[in-house]
């Protein structure tokens, strides 16, 4: 048949994988095409996750900062929301990072073609063309031949079967478009993406319930961490209900209507003008004619690969989401990079040692490497550090000294393999920690690194210090 595009390197999906491999790729010297069904570049994290909803996130950070600012004898009015304004501000950041990636894309000599892909064979993927703004399709089709391909095809929400179809009912993309503001909110999972949407919206004054059939919030994380989020957000929320889940739902004229099983379920069904579903996202690995190719997909849509990123066909890889958990950016991010490379014919492999997580919440909760459930559950044993940020001069100073930081090393080598921090900017101080695993750091290479005082990353440096048994007194 006809071949509209010829290339060494195809990447299908332009989200942080996609765009990382074929950057990475073009940089390699391959000649690359990425096939993306959204209008702009950066798939899920830039459109509609991790970005969008951090800059909700800052804006409600802020209100909420502001309103403490009274005992420090600085008074504001209550806020005016212009929520039309706010999401200008939130598609005005989102705008300018898919405008940086095309150009990106660009000045490389990426050919992005705009369209629904999949595989004819392996060496051929046509696409379906889309056109304005949305994802239209057009009757109009191109073939794609390539020598070598990547799939980065992501993921997407999971709805409940039960839910009723209802513009009232929304996924995390629906959320993120913030139509307006629910004066009654239920947030169906108590993981990282309903918390932070679920933060967003009590702040901006919705009444918040949270229902999550396991027995605690944002799984994964140590129960130490939870528990001080836990306990600075105790007033934030109308109802959180554990070991609880939503069984039955009902458009109605006055709210969507939701019953629930559990140990603590309400009396009878509630009324909400929004519900939020946030139970997870399912990979995209049954869209695209994997099979066609050769590729096995198993029967929940995720691809398999090899430390290299390779699928069971030897000349074609996959990587981020649709590789499996955890579903995060950064390890997408990652895994394009080797993909990448091993189809360039370098010797990479993906042997990250950590892979961290971090609910970007109010305060944040942040861990990597190895938590003490995790150790516990495996017979690992371990030695912690733990610096009270009661005892931090700086996260005093910034009326917020509810946080800690944490780090585990293994008892036997003394080197870190984990650590937790619970505290505003605790994301961005759980990257010291990274590279200290990465490094194989030890407790004393950690505590006699110099930190700058007064800041909240010196905590890391005193949670060292405070598991050589010295004393931690540098607040
Ligand atoms: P995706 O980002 O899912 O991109 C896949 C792309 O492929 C999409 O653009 C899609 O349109 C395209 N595509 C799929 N099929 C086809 C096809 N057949 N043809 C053409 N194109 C196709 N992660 C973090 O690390 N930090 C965070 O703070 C964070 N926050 C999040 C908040 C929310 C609300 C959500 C939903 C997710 C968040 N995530 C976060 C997760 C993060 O967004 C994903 O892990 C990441 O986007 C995965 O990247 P990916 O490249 O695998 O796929």
């Amino acid at each position: 048949g006809k071949v509209d595009h010829e290339c060494e390197v195809l990447v299908l999906g332009a989200g942080p994988g996609g765009y990382s491999a074929a950057f990475r790729s073009a940089d390699l010297g391959k000649n690359v095409v990425l096939v993306e069904r959204y209008a702009t570049l950066g798939g899920v994290c830039l459109n509609v996750g991790c970005i969008p909803s951090k800059a909700l996130l800052h804006t409600t950070a802020v209100m909420d900062e502001v309103k403490t600012m009274a005992k420090h004898g600085i008074s504001y009015g209550a806020p005016k929301i212009e929520i039309d304004q706010l999401r200008g501000y939130k598609d005005s950041v989102i705008g300018k990072l898919t405008s940086g990636l095309a150009g990106m894309a660009k000045a490389r000599k990426v050919k992005v073609v705009r369209g629904l892909g999949h595989f004819l064979d392996a060496h051929h993927v046509e696409v379906t063309l889309t056109s304005g703004e949305g994802q239209t399709l057009t009757s109009q089709k191109e073939v794609i031949r390539f020598e070598k391909a990547i799939i980065a095809a992501g993921s997407q929400p999971v709805m409940l079967p039960f839910m009723p179809k209802d513009p009232r009912v929304v996924d995390s993309t629906g959320a993120l478009l913030l139509k307006s503001i629910p004066k009654r909110m239920l947030v169906i999972g108590g993981g990282i993406i309903g918390l932070e949407m679920a933060t967003v919206y009590s702040t901006l004054g919705a009444q918040i319930d949270i229902v999550e059939m396991l027995d605690g919030l944002m799984a994964g994380a140590d129960r130490d961490l939870e528990k001080v989020w836990e306990k600075f957000n105790a007033g934030r929320f109308e109802n959180i209900m554990l070991k609880t889940r939503a069984s039955k739902a009902e458009a109605t004229a006055n709210g969507i209507v939701v019953s629930f099983e559990g140990d603590n379920a309400p009396a009878g069904p509630q009324i909400y003008d929004l519900v939020l579903v946030a139970v997870g996202r399912t990979p995209n690995g049954k869209k695209i004619d994997a099979a066609l190719a050769g590729v096995v997909v198993d029967e929940r849509g995720f691809i398999s690969v090899d430390n290299q990123m390779r699928t069971n066909v030897n000349h074609i890889f996959a990587i981020g989401d649709i590789v499996g958990q955890p579903m995060l950016a950064h390890k997408a991010v990652h895994e394009g990079h080797v993909a990448a490379e091993v189809a360039a014919g370098e010797k990479s492999y993906f042997d990250a040692k950590q892979i961290p997580s971090v609910a970007y919440t109010d305060p944040e909760v942040a861990w990597a490497g190895l938590t003490e459930e995790q150790c516990k559950a495996q017979g690992i044993a371990y030695e912690k550090g733990l610096f009270p940020w009661a005892a931090s001069g700086r996260a005093i100073a910034n009326g917020r000294d509810e946080g800690f930081t944490k780090l585990i090393f293994d008892a036997s080598s003394k080197r870190i393999i984990g650590g937790g921090i619970v505290g505003t900017h605790a994301g961005d101080l759980i990257g010291e920690v990274c590279l200290a695993i990465e490094m194989g750091a030890d407790a004393v290479d950690i505590a006699k690194t110099i930190h700058p005082h007064p800041t909240l990353g010196e905590s890391v440096g005193i949670a060292a210090e405070a598991a050589l048994g010295h004393c931690t007194d540098l607040p």
